[in-house]
């Protein structure tokens, strides 16, 4: 685990799941000065570490009053349950189609065996949330955080039908989740986050929601911020219609997965910092990248049918 001071009022929780790679990959974000709150929770084998942060930040456990989930990935909402143990006042906000998922997680359990096999069973089960710690939260709901922040909720389907954003109206920052993509910003890596099923309109009707914001900052769930909302996002919309082509026109050739993945790297300039990653890093990027172009690819064969 690793905590960053990134502005007044404002950490980062890099809380290192142990899982080969996962290290700079989930980032939680602990807002406010009195009254606080955490953006996203990580999976649930790092639950502890994420405990371990809060202390290192000095933060008291009873004045944590939310944790924001941008969507129940569990990557980002595994460890809720456990926190809630951990946090007396805390109640978990979630996408209201995805709060059935974290009062059961039956469901959304079996799905993450499905997709993602051994990699759930590293990430472990997460585990329920009380019904009565759950606000399931609309489009346009605004939640103040003393006087330091006013997060308003955005819906920003795409990566996930249950996906959310958060601006906050004071500073201008934008905690985006997975809804600009993944960004590693020591290599400038950008790349989408669209695992199947994706609906691409509703991705790209996503980015544009958020540029509309006008964000001063833009913090990314993978990972880390960045100042330059604007600019990323727009890079990132242009990114997904470049993939868009580049692997329709492949599928038209019969190109496999891996052939998919060579021709994104010699075509979109935003995937040249992969190869400057570490072995590890680079192995996790290449698997979301692969399952990024699923996405692209299930969407592509349906517009044909
Ligand atoms: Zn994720």
């Amino acid at each position: 685990m690793q905590t960053y001071h990134l502005s007044e009022h404002l950490s980062m929780i890099d809380v290192q799941p142990p899982i080969s790679g996962w290290d700079e990959f989930v980032g939680v974000y602990v807002l406010g000065r009195e009254q606080m709150a955490l953006i996203d929770a990580g999976p649930y084998c790092s639950a502890g570490n994420l405990i371990n942060g809060l202390d290192e930040l000095g933060i008291e456990r009873e004045n944590v009053s939310y944790i924001f989930l941008t969507h129940i990935h569990i990557d980002h909402a595994g460890a809720a349950g456990e926190l809630l143990q951990h946090l007396p006042n805390a109640r978990v906000v979630v996408h209201p189609r995805g709060a059935s998922h974290l009062a059961n997680p039956d469901k959304l359990w079996e799905g993450s065996l499905k997709t993602l096999g051994d990699l759930a069973k590293k990430q472990g089960r997460p585990q329920n949330v009380a019904p009565e710690r759950i606000i399931a939260a609309e489009e346009g709901t605004i939640f103040p955080l003393g006087d330091e922040f006013e997060l308003e909720v955005i819906h920003t389907p795409g990566h996930a039908a249950h996906h959310m954003s958060f601006f906050d109206r004071r500073s201008g920052k934008l905690f985006a989740g997975e809804a600009g993509g993944a960004y590693t910003a020591k290599v400038d890596l950008l790349r989408p986050a669209t695992p199947p099923p994706l609906l691409l309109e509703h991705y790209l009707e996503s980015i544009d929601k958020l540029l509309r914001r006008d964000a001063t900052g833009i913090y990314y769930a993978h990972y880390g911020p960045d100042e330059d909302a604007r600019t990323k996002l727009q890079r990132h919309k242009e990114q997904a219609k470049l993939w868009r082509e580049v692997i329709s026109e492949a599928l038209e050739h019969g190109a496999e997965y891996e052939d998919i993945f060579s021709k994104l790297m010699a075509e979109d300039a935003s995937l040249n910092g992969l190869k400057e990653l570490p072995k590890d890093q680079y192995q996790r990027e290449h698997y979301f990248i692969i399952n990024a172009i699923g996405g692209f690819v299930g969407y592509i064969e349906k517009q044909k049918t």
